[in-house]
Formats: structure tokens, C-alpha cells, sequence
């Protein structure tokens, strides 16, 4: 999603209590910024951040940071979060390849990558956020366990991840071709894209990965 730019985005974002404005300095202490010890849990590519609120309302005892690189679209996030109690919930507008300058070793649980754009072109194949370039960006900041949790309705980006994944050196704990009619359907949250793409009759695909023991 790429908005068209928005006239003072970027200052609305520097006052917004819901944004860690350097995010940088809090590498390795994401416990005292929740001020307590549970998960970390981020979506990389949030939009505008349906999920994340969702996720945040349902599960206090699980801490999430939401994001997003372009300011026109974090700030629709910080409009749709106006008046929601979540102190569970931080936004970054960051690009995600500077995630382990803002995430130490460990420290984030899982990552979902919720309908990341495609980028079909073969020259564009490293801004894909399954390329071997993004998960050797999130194998610095997982936990030994933790997972990356990926869906998409494009069967061509879909394919290419099943491939370059466990090239990258992990395995896929899980694979559908059609979310909604799999037996992962309970207690899926949709995304703001999912909703769309499901309601046009596009099948979702997902897949989960972990590092490869
Ligand atoms: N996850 C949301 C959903 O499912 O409704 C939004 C999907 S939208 C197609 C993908 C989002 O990922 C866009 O808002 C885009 O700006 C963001 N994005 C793409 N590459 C990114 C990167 N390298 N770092 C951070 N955000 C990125």
C-alpha cells in the first residue's frame, strides 16, 4: 500500500503517542518500554494496522509492535487506533531491513507478513519481505522457537516464498493454499487486505516457518 503523500504526515507522526520516534535506543530493552516480560510479537508491513489492534485487544499478555515504512499510510494506523485503550501495542515507521538495529538477538517471538506486495518483477525479487535478504533480517532478531507467519492471496509470490524459504535455511511447519477452508481457519484475524481479497473470492494462502534445527 503506497498512499499518495500526505501534507504534514511526518509531524503528526513525530507528536503521536502511538509511535517510538527512535526506536533505535530501545534495542534489548523492549521489556521496560512494555514494562513487563511477555512476548514480542510484529507485524512487518502493517498497513493500517487492522490486525495488530485486533491481536492487541484480544491478547494484553502479548506484546505487539506494528511496522510500517510510509508515513501517509501509518498515519491512517494512528487515526483508526484514536480512543482505543491498547497499551500493548507500539507503532515504528521503520523500513523492516533496519529491524535488528531496533529488535537484539531473541527478542521478538513472531513476525506475520500479511499480504507484503509482491514486487513480480525478477530485478525486484530482494524487496520481497520472504527473500532470503528479509529472513537473514529476521533470523538476527527470533527467538530460537519463534516463527514467521506469512499470507497472501498471490499464488506467484506464495510459490516463490515456498521455495526461497527453506532455501534461506528454514522449514515450513505449515502450508495452505486456501486458508479459509483449511483446518487453520479458527481463530484466523483477518487483515485489512485479507477482508478485501476474501470478498472478491481470491483464495488466501499461508504458510509458517522456523528455523531449521
Ligand atoms: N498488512 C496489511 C494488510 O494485510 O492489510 C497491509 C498490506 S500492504 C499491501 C503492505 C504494506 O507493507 C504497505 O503498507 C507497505 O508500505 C508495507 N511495507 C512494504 N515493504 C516494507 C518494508 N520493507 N518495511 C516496512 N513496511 C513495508
Amino acid at each position: 500500500m503506497r498512499l499518495r503523500h500526505i501534507p504534514g504526515a511526518e509531524e503528526q507522526i513525530a507528536e503521536s503517542s502511538y509511535v517510538i520516534q527512535n526506536p533505535q535506543e530501545n534495542k534489548g530493552r523492549w521489556a521496560q518500554v512494555f514494562g513487563n516480560a511477555n512476548p514480542v510479537v510484529i507485524e512487518v508491513g502493517m498497513g493500517k494496522g487492522k490486525f495488530l489492534m485486533e491481536l492487541a485487544a484480544s491478547n494484553p499478555d502479548i506484546n505487539y509492535v506494528g511496522i510500517e515504512m510510509y508515513s501517509s499510510v501509518l498515519l491512517k494506523a494512528i487515526q483508526k487506533r484514536k480512543g482505543m485503550d491498547l497499551p500493548n501495542l507500539w507503532f515504528l515507521r521503520i523500513d523492516a531491513r533496519a529491524l535488528a538495529d531496533v529488535f537484539a538477538p531473541g527478542e521478538v517471538s513472531t513476525i506475520y507478513l500479511n499480504f507484503s506486495d509482491p514486487w513480480p518483477k525478477d530485478r525486484h525479487a530482494k524487496r520481497r519481505l520472504t527473500s532470503p535478504e528479509f529472513m537473514a533480517v529476521y533470523d538476527k532478531i527470533l527467538k530460537a522457537q519463534g516463527t514467521v507467519e506469512f499470507k497472501t492471496d498471490n499464488r506467484g509470490l506464495f510459490d516463490y516464498s515456498l521455495e526461497s524459504v527453506p532455501k534461506a535455511g528454514w522449514t515450513i511447519k505449515l502450508q495452505t493454499f486456501d486458508l479459509h477452508h483449511s483446518p487453520y481457519a479458527e481463530g484466523n484475524v483477518m487483515t485489512e487486505y485479507e477482508t478485501k481479497f476474501s470478498a472478491e473470492g481470491k483464495p488466501i494462502c499461508k504458510l509458517i516457518a522456523q528455523r531449521t534445527a
